[in-house]
């Protein structure tokens, strides 16, 4: 007889592994069908996970070169063991990708190895890696399959010279020249780390501008910023096609009706990710998805047109965040178990890992201008704030648009050090329909970076201190 859950997840990214998790907290039997050898899925093993930890030792090696005489350190000639820091990335992967599967066994959670393929009401076929096949039934079985890159017809993966981010968080040397395809969050924060770590970076974008869905005044002070550290950026520029020449890549691009070229060893191509439901059985069993995007659809207790079939994470609407997905799998499981909870999806925060970082909560001034509404903007630059210059980290501002009548937030935009934990800050006062007034009024401790968030909630009001 099939094994039979109360919940039977497929994909153990952290949509997947956290409602899973949830799911036996709040009582039910569950499992959870994994197709990678380890769990964790992208955001573990090949993105978020990995790609922090090359942004930090890269950023340390940066420091090393460029920041410790200034404090007075001098350390000798800083000699790059790529090895070494290739290693450790995986090793805090492995402790990571461990730890799920330590959660998974404390909370009485069946994990199975293999492709998970819906086969109609209720039940799940499972492949291994010997092409056994094993049937799970489920009252509910939730999608968390996730994404994969987007790729361009124009620039086939190779997997050696032309590569997604998977393969660009494991190059064996330091590219001479690295060419990244699209400005967005993979382009700035892998461009960052190659660049750090001596490539020559170019990176060419489709658009006139950088990270395009973020605040144009700030993803503008990233841009120049990354000029500075010796990135180089061609906007505007389509790329048509790639062949080789003398051992490199050459990249054929159009930029304003023009033919130009570009020659790199390596070419990261990073346009977007798009749904992953290979295999997954959405047609037969008649699962409904978005015809341009892929992306399945569901209701707003995360139920797909199937009765019983339920999706979350990158598999649907919204941005292709893991903390987003995390909230998806628990409000998706709350739900089951007769709880009211929701998502606001108003208030995801959106990082750029980048030197600076770039964090934001809420719309962007584009966004609210466009809506119409009377609105105050309150910015503060890092410079005027004493522990940012104790850091010699001053590059950035914060930046609060307020609602011009009720002072309630609308958004924050962070361009600076630990842009990255600061804007939690205002994520909490924005999920309580907060003011600026509420930011200006709290206690912030001195000397810290959170004190230029206060201040720019002053500024909103034309009080800033230190200004
Ligand atoms: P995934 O993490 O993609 O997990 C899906 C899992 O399902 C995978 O393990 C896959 O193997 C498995 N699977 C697929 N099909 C099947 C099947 N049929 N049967 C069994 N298993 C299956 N987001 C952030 O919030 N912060 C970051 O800093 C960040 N950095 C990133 C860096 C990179 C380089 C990349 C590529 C992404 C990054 N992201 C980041 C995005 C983040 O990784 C995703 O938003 C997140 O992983 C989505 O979670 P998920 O659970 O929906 O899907
Ligand atoms: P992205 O959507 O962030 O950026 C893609 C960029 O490529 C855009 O600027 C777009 O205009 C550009 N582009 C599209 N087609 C192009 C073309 N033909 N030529 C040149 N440029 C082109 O996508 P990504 O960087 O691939 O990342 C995928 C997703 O993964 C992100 O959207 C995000 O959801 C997630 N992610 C998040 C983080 C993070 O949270 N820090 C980090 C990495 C990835």
């Amino acid at each position: 007889m099939a094994e039979r859950y109360d919940v039977l997840v497929i994909g153990a990214g952290p949509g997947g592994y956290v409602t899973a998790i949830r799911a036996a907290q709040l009582g039910m039997s569950v499992a959870c069908v994994e197709k990678r050898a380890t769990l964790g899925g992208t955001c573990l093993n090949v993105g978020c996970i990995p790609s922090k930890a090359l942004l930090d030792s890269s950023e340390l090696y940066a420091q090393a070169k460029t920041h410790f005489e200034k404090h007075g350190i001098h350390a000798g000639s800083i000699q790059l063991d790529l090895a070494a820091m290739l290693a450790r990335k995986d090793r805090v992967v492995k402790s990571l990708t461990d730890g799920v599967a330590y959660l998974f066994k404390k909370n009485k959670i069946t994990s199975y190895v293999g492709s998970g393929r819906l086969m109609g009401e209720g039940k799940v076929a499972v492949t291994g890696s010997n092409a056994e096949e094993i049937i799970l039934e489920a009252r509910h079985i939730i999608l968390a399959t996730g994404s994969e890159p987007s790729g361009l017809p124009s620039l086939p993966l190779d997997g050696t010279s032309i590569v997604s981010s998977t393969e660009a968080l494991a190059f064996d040397r330091v590219p001479q020249s690295l060419i990244v395809v699209g400005g967005g969050y993979i382009g700035l924060e892998l461009g960052s780390v190659w660049a750090r770590l001596g490539a020559k970076v170019t990176v060419l974008e489709f658009l006139p501008r950088i990270l395009p869905l973020s605040d144009g005044e700030i993803a503008n002070l990233l841009y120049r910023s990354l000029l500075k550290q010796g990135l180089a950026f061609h906007l505007e520029t389509k790329v048509t096609g790639a062949g080789t020449q003398g051992g490199q890549i050459v990249v054929d691009a159009q930029h304003q009706g023009k033919d130009v070229r570009f020659q790199g060893d390596k070419v990261l191509v990073a346009v977007g990710r798009r749904p992953f439901t290979k295999g997954l059985g959405l047609e037969e069993v008649g699962v409904q998805t978005e015809e341009r995007s892929g992306r399945v659809v569901v209701d707003e207790n995360f139920e797909t047109n199937v009765k019983g079939i339920f999706a979350i994470g990158d598999l649907i609407h919204g941005p292709m965040l893991a903390h987003k997905a995390e909230e998806d799998g628990i409000a998706c499981v709350e739900r089951l178990a007769g709880m009211k909870t929701h998502v606001n999806y108003d208030t995801v925060p959106s990082v750029v890992y980048t030197w600076p970082e770039v964090a934001s909560v809420g719309l962007t001034e584009e966004q609210v201008k466009a809506g119409g509404r009377e609105y105050r903007v309150g910015k503060f630059p890092f410079t005027a704030n004493p522990r940012a210059r104790c850091m010699d980290e001053t590059e950035g501002l914060v930046k609060i648009l307020a609602d011009a009548q009720t002072d309630r937030l609308l958004g924050v935009h962070i361009i600076g050090p630990r842009a990255s934990e600061l804007i939690a800050e205002c994520v909490a006062v924005m999920e309580f329909s907060g003011s600026a007034e509420d930011i200006a009024r709290i206690c912030h401790a001195h000397p810290t970076l959170s004190e230029a968030v206060r201040e720019a909630a002053l500024a909103v009001g034309r009080r800033a201190i230190h200004i």
